[in-house]
């Protein structure tokens, strides 16, 4: 089969090594102009199974910090920290830190090394009813395919989403009206054990602290209104921030900036309809949820490899369909998940684990806590995410323990 892949990003580079491992014939589209710096640089540990199959984590490692844990900051001198050590020993208990354009470089070239051909160029794509075809001159600049169209199209294209454009489909939008501001800086992160990723609570949003290899990304999402009150541009939104929250004010006075500001905004994106009768969808082009909890690189490389298992070229629109379906089941588990921090509720929870085992100090209750830890560990980093069981604890924890606590938490962010 001829499978054309529009964007070399981490969804495309790991649909074309999969497909091209097969035997059949992949080209990658990419212009291959990539940003400074690109979101994407803080992993969960459910990749790092996928690496291994792509007999590529060496390589990462290489270019990556270890990540061991994640520390939330919810309110002014509370600290949590989830630590990958209390995953399940059947599960790798780290992930890493990695910068994305190196990221990325690897991944194509583990694509390349599968045979794909990377073709530097756009994609200019055409509808025929709901196929999709490539442009005369995109065709032309595939000489080995003789002017035949693609039997299969892959789009990776990102926030791009070509293929929803060119279909007219539409997207459905998130809940969260946020913009994105970051950059590298030197001189942030000093205190905190290395390739810990910092998350604070923000007045009207979070930030993030990633340490890279001598380096931190720190990046912030607000609600786009608190975000236009606090500058003018990216940069001076950034220095505010830096600047006036208190917290930050402290741990980070040495920070410089050395690198350009990147913006991300209308980001909460999941297509209504991610395949069609020669085409779907992988990675953000079918959907994103959040930059919350870091899923975005998972659902990425996952959704390349549940498109390789589930397409069937002899069958291929109910194939598709279960693939469709088995997309949307994840995307929503990780909004499930991901909607337990923003309203604050998971930091409730730990707070009642914490009075229940001051009430019950004489009762040897551990296991549950341990229980507990455990199965909200495994859903953040992206083992569980999507299993009835571990979300029906979270829902069982949810109602029983929380059921005398206000409606509206402390530790919401706005
Ligand atoms: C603020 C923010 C912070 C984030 N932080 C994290 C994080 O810490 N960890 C994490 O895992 N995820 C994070 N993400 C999500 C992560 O960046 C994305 O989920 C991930 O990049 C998706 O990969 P992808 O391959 O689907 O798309 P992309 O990485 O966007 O790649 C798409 C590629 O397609 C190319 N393209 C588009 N159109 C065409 C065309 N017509 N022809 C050829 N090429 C084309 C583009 O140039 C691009 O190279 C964050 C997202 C946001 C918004």
């Amino acid at each position: 089969m001829k499978i054309a892949v529009i964007g070399g990003g981490p969804s495309g580079s790991v649909s074309a090594a999969l497909f091209a491992r097969d035997g059949h014939e992949v080209a990658i589209f990419d212009e291959g102009s990539r940003p400074e710096i690109i979101s994407g640089e803080s992993l969960v540990p459910g990749v790092i199974p996928i690496f291994r199959r792509l007999g590529i984590e060496d390589q990462i490692a290489a270019i990556s910090l270890l990540k061991p844990s994640v520390t939330f900051i919810p309110m002014g001198g509370k600290k949590i920290e989830f630590r990958f050590s209390s995953l399940p020993k059947k599960f790798p208990r780290y992930a890493y830190n990695t910068p994305r354009p190196a990221l990325d470089e690897i991944l194509e070239q583990c694509a390349r090394g599968f045979g794909a051909t990377k073709i530097s160029k756009r994609a200019e794509l055409l509808s025929r009813g709901d196929q999709i075809e490539l442009t005369p001159p995109s065709l032309d600049s595939v000489p080995q395919w003789n002017g035949r169209q693609p039997d299969f199209v892959i789009d990776a294209s990102g926030r791009s989403r070509v293929s929803s454009k060119l279909m007219n489909i539409k997207a459905e939008i998130g809940p969260r009206r946020d913009v994105s501001h970051f950059a590298h800086f030197h001189g942030i992160h000093p205190e905190f054990p290395s390739g810990q990723v910092i998350i604070n609570r923000l007045e009207n949003g979070w930030s993030w602290r990633i340490p890279l290899p001598g380096k931190t990304s720190f990046g912030i999402v607000l609600d786009r209104l608190a975000a236009s009150n606090l500058g003018d541009s990216p940069e001076a939104r950034l220095d505010a921030v830096l600047k006036n929250d208190p917290l930050l004010k402290a741990e980070t006075f040495e920070a410089k900036r050395i690198s350009r500001v990147e913006t991300y905004a209308n980001y909460q994106l999941t297509s209504t309809r991610g395949v069609g009768a020669n085409w779907a969808c992988v990675g953000d082009a079918f959907g994103f949820v959040d930059p919350m909890l870091s899923p975005g690189i998972l659902l990425a490389l996952k959704s390349a490899e549940l498109l390789h298992q589930r397409c069937q070229f002899n069958n291929l629109k109910e194939s598709l369909k279960s693939y469709s379906a088995e997309m949307v089941t994840n995307l929503n588990a990780w909004r499930y998940l991901i909607d337990f921090f923003y309203s604050g509720r998971i930091f409730e929870l730990y707070d009642q684990g914490l009075d229940f085992q001051r009430k019950f100090q004489n009762l040897p209750i551990g296991f549950i806590d341990a229980f507990m830890t455990s199965n909200l560990a495994s859903m953040a980093s992206g083992f569980t995410t999507a299993s009835r069981f571990a979300q029906g604890i979270l829902g069982f924890a949810e109602r029983y323990m929380l059921e005398n606590r206000a409606k509206t938490s402390e530790y919401a962010i706005a």
